[in-house]
């Protein structure tokens, strides 16, 4: 009677729960079972109120009942330790119990029974119970983290009750029937509070304690019984008085029991929980350690150590935590023991998780995590990357009530969850390591800085350098320019010279006028080159203008050769061309492009020794591209001036060494050459580049100008990406 009105107060707590979850729901479905098994067992086991018939049909519905429940306990080990195939276990257990109880009353009502129900009964229970417990030894050896092994070894015990509870109801009508439900109570209790609330005592220290108890509670009788055999053997050999021979027992035995009782309780403590040890001191040499270390590496093993000294741990590392720009949290694992995924945790800023980090004090168990109803509703990613570090506590650490770490710890090896005093040890030490965690954090910081620093004085150095030879090429060019401007005008100042002398004498000629004229054109030519040089570079700033039409390569490239083949021959040079006829129609500003290949050939032409050769060659790169290379054996270009050479002005070598002319071997011009050529590709949405091994006048190692164009020129950037360029 009084068990099933505590399964009645179980079921009824259940029942008025608040906002009940699955697991609750499961918990209540086997209460009610358990309080119609219970109704049943009653209506058998009182035969001497109830009518025969009565009697009969509660013996009969106890088979399925007891079925039922077993279901029903599969289902709750099946949710709570998350297995997703429950509610499939659900629907197949209940038809399958729903037949059999089905099958008993219709046998009940029309006799005899035809099928041994009986049998069919217990082999499905235990078929139900064989695989509840397999279930839960299945993850009790799986799990390796001792939170997720305690709340299999917790639900494995309680199913240790029920089972047994049921089981022994399947026997026949008898005192044994009647502890069946008392067992079961204790089992129906255990499944109440773990679907109530997800903090479950720690199963090992349980059973240990009561251990403890039964061990002592033993020895002390066994000590009284002695007492009391000695007083009666004692009273038959001496002459003594029962009185006085009772009282020195006693005083005697009160003298050792205390000691004795105190040393067996010291002894079976630690045959039980292992070694002690001395947690102030262990946190006094821990704080002398950690004070001067400034390596945050240094600073996560020497935390994670000084814990491995006390706790058999196989895994540790300190979590740096950083504030994120949109107000969550950074943890970054610095491993200490153990194989630690590096990637850092990012924590959103409304994640139950880190509310709950930065609210609270107390340390977060990875069981929490994952079960706490709250920290449960945390992001998938976040959940399964604290997961992945398969650690079993976080103790937070502050340094002026900031977080600025969490020290995280593996599970022990012995497999026992944290003890209450351990954590407090722990929680102790974590707090000691903020300060030194926020001097290393420091350091770092300005390590870090240090190397920004260094890096953006290289940068400025290579800038100010570059900006160095800019200015210098523009002081060159301008003595260039004039001089480059003062050659022709010297020779046409010359011719004008000699036409007034020769018009005053009166002695021209028709044959010298045009002799004369003849020879002014030149130098004007030169000019008009010049100029026309210049007027292109001033446009280059602000974007040249170009007029696209169909057009062909082949014809181009023709016509940038065509007024350089005198210049060939006069240097012995070779030209060749190759490809040129695979590349369909362009579109294209045919005259820039002239100017653009015509530069090109022309600075091949000044930078390779007499006797050279010059390749020309084109092919396709992909469906909107093609490429062009004009390779030369030339004098070369050193890797630091083959961007600088595209420069405005930019020349390479001296300028008094300069030989001006228009192919003269190393003629130079005023240095806008290159700069025009990559206005004019870049303005088709192009890139030009060069390749050379470097400038060597002996070996004359070569340069490659790599042109790559679109057959649909665009004002765009270019958009084929250079191999090896990146982004
Ligand atoms: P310039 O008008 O002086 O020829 P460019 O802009 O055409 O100026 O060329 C810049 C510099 O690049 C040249 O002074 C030369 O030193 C170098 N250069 C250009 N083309 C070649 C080449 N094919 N071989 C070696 N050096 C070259």
């Amino acid at each position: 009677m009084a068990t099933g009105l505590v399964h009645l107060i179980l079921f009824l707590i259940l029942l008025f729960r608040r906002g009940k979850g699955t697991g609750e729901k499961l918990a209540l479905l086997y209460m009610g079972l358990a309080l119609l098994w219970i109704v049943a067992l009653t209506l058998a086991n009182l035969e001497t109120i109830f009518l025969p018939v009565v009697t009969r049909s509660g013996n009969a519905l106890i088979p399925g009942l007891v079925l039922a429940l077993a279901v029903g306990y599969l289902l709750c080990a099946a949710f709570f330790l998350d297995y997703p195939f429950w509610p499939i276990a659900a629907t197949a257990g209940y038809t399958w119990t729903v037949i059999l109880i089905g099958a008993t009353v219709y046998f009940l009502l029309f006799p005899p029974p035809l099928l041994p129900l009986d049998s069919i009964h217990t082999a499905s229970w235990v078929a139900v119970t064989l695989t509840t417990v397999a279930l839960l030894a299945l993850s009790l050896f799986r799990s390796r983290l001792a939170f997720r092994r305690n709340r299999a070894l917790y639900w494995l015990v309680t199913a240790n009750a029920l089972v047994a509870g049921q089981a022994l109801t399947l026997l026949p009508a008898g005192p044994l029937r009647m502890v069946g439900p008392l067992v079961h109570l204790l089992g129906a209790i255990a499944l109440t509070r773990g679907a109530l609330t997800f903090w479950l005592p720690n199963v090992k220290a349980v059973l240990r304690s009561a251990f403890r108890f039964c061990f002592l509670f033993a020895a002390t009788a066994a000590l009284l019984a002695g007492v009391v055999l000695a007083v009666e053997y004692l009273t038959t050999r001496w002459a003594m008085p029962p009185t006085t021979l009772v009282v020195l027992l006693a005083v005697g035995v009160a003298l050792i029991y205390l000691p004795l009782y105190q040393g067996l309780a010291r002894l079976v403590d630690r045959l039980l929980s292992g070694v002690g040890f001395d947690p102030a001191q262990a946190l006094r040499d821990y704080s002398q350690t950690i004070s001067p270390v400034l390596d945050l590496e240094q600073l996560a093993r020497t935390a994670v150590q000084t814990v491995a000294q006390v706790l058999d741990i196989q895994r540790g590392a300190l979590l740096v935590v950083s504030e994120t720009e949109r107000g969550g949290l950074l943890l970054r694992p610095v491993p200490a023991l153990g194989e630690v995924p590096t990637d850092p945790i990012e924590l959103e800023p409304i994640s139950p998780i880190l509310v709950r980090l930065k609210e609270q004090d107390d340390p977060l168990f990875q069981y929490e995590v994952e079960h706490h109803p709250v920290l449960k509703e945390a992001l998938r990613r976040e959940r399964e990357a604290l997961e992945a570090l398969e650690m079993e506590i976080y103790l937070p650490i502050r340094a002026e009530g900031e977080l600025v770490g969490l020290l995280a710890l593996g599970p022990q090896r012995t497999g026992e969850p944290y003890s209450s005093r351990m954590v407090e040890f722990l929680a102790t030490l974590a707090q000691q390591t903020g300060v030194a965690l926020q001097n290393a954090r420091l350091f770092v910081g300005l390590q870090e800085l240090n190397e920004r620093i260094t890096l953006l004085n290289e940068s400025l150095k290579a800038a100010y350098e570059r900006l160095e030879r800019l200015d210098r090429a523009k002081s060159d060019f301008l003595s260039l320019a004039s001089h480059e401007l003062r050659t022709p005008l010297t020779q046409i100042r010359g011719y004008t010279d000699i036409l007034a002398d020769l018009a005053s004498s009166d002695m021209l000629t028709q044959e010298q006028v045009a002799h004369l004229a003849r020879n002014l054109a030149q130098p004007v030519r030169r000019l008009e080159r010049i100029i026309n040089t210049l007027m292109d570079a001033s446009q280059l700033d602000v974007g040249m203008s170009f007029r696209f039409a169909p057009t062909n390569l082949a014809g181009v490239i023709r016509m940038a050769i065509e007024p350089w083949l005198p210049a060939l021959k006069e240097r012995n040079l070779t030209l060749n061309t190759s490809g040129l006829e695979s590349i369909p129609m362009i579109r294209a500003d045919t005259d820039r492009l002239v100017q653009a290949f015509s530069n090109l050939i022309s600075n091949a032409i000044k930078f390779t020794p007499d006797g050279g050769r010059i390749t020309i060659e084109a092919h396709p790169l992909d469906e909107e591209h093609f490429e062009v290379t004009v390779a030369d054996t030339g004098i070369g270009i050193n890797k630091a001036d083959q961007e600088l050479i595209f420069e405005k002005f930019y020349r390479v070598g001296r300028i008094d060494l300069h030989s001006s002319g228009d192919y003269k071997f190393k003629g130079g011009g005023p240095g806008l050459g290159l700069s025009i050529v990559r206005g004019i590709i870049e303005g088709h949405g192009g890139c030009i580049w060069v390749e050379s091994e470097g400038y060597d006048e002996e070996r004359c190692p070569g340069s490659v100008f790599h042109v790559v164009l679109p057959y649909h020129g665009h004002r765009g950037p270019c958009r084929w990406k250079r191999p090896g360029q990146g982004e």
